[in-house]
């Protein structure tokens, strides 16, 4: 399985990072998934809405959420995913991540940040298992 992701999305995820750290960012992921590949179409930034630590955690907005699957029915790209920051920690799903992960086939992407800079890696729960994450291989859309 490889993720297709556009340089504009990416630099999107870096510069929310940046604006929301020290707290974590968050936000869902549009697009399709065909086969072996996935890909992301489009970025829909949500404030992060959890009544825990927002360093160390994140919500979707469920508004947000709603819009987003209301759309989708009348045609828009389906959500594949959800997208959030690490801002002092690397990019790979938290103890926390792995305990709130319900959605099985759901496309995790993380941007963590390491030293001074900020990485994007991308994930996959397993369909049968929500806490099962696979990493996959990150593509530019237009190589
Ligand atoms: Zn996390």
């Amino acid at each position: 399985m490889i993720v297709i992701l556009s340089e504009t999305i990416v630099n999107s995820l870096h510069r929310e990072a940046l604006r929301q750290a020290p707290d974590e960012a968050c936000g869902l992921l549009l697009g399709e998934k065909k086969d072996e590949t996935i890909v992301v179409s489009k970025f829909i930034y949500s404030k992060n809405v959890t009544v825990n630590d927002p360093r160390l955690t994140f919500e979707i907005d469920p508004q947000i959420h709603f819009r987003c699957q209301k759309e989708a029915r009348a045609g828009a790209p389906a959500i594949i995913g959800v997208w959030h920051s690490h801002p002092s920690s690397a990019a790979v799903p938290s103890k926390t991540d792995v305990e709130c992960s319900v959605e099985g086939g759901w496309v995790w992407l993380i941007t963590g940040k390491q030293d001074s800079s900020w990485n994007t890696a991308a994930f996959l729960t397993a369909n049968t298992d929500p806490k099962f994450f696979e990493m996959l291989e990150i593509r530019p859309l237009n190589p």
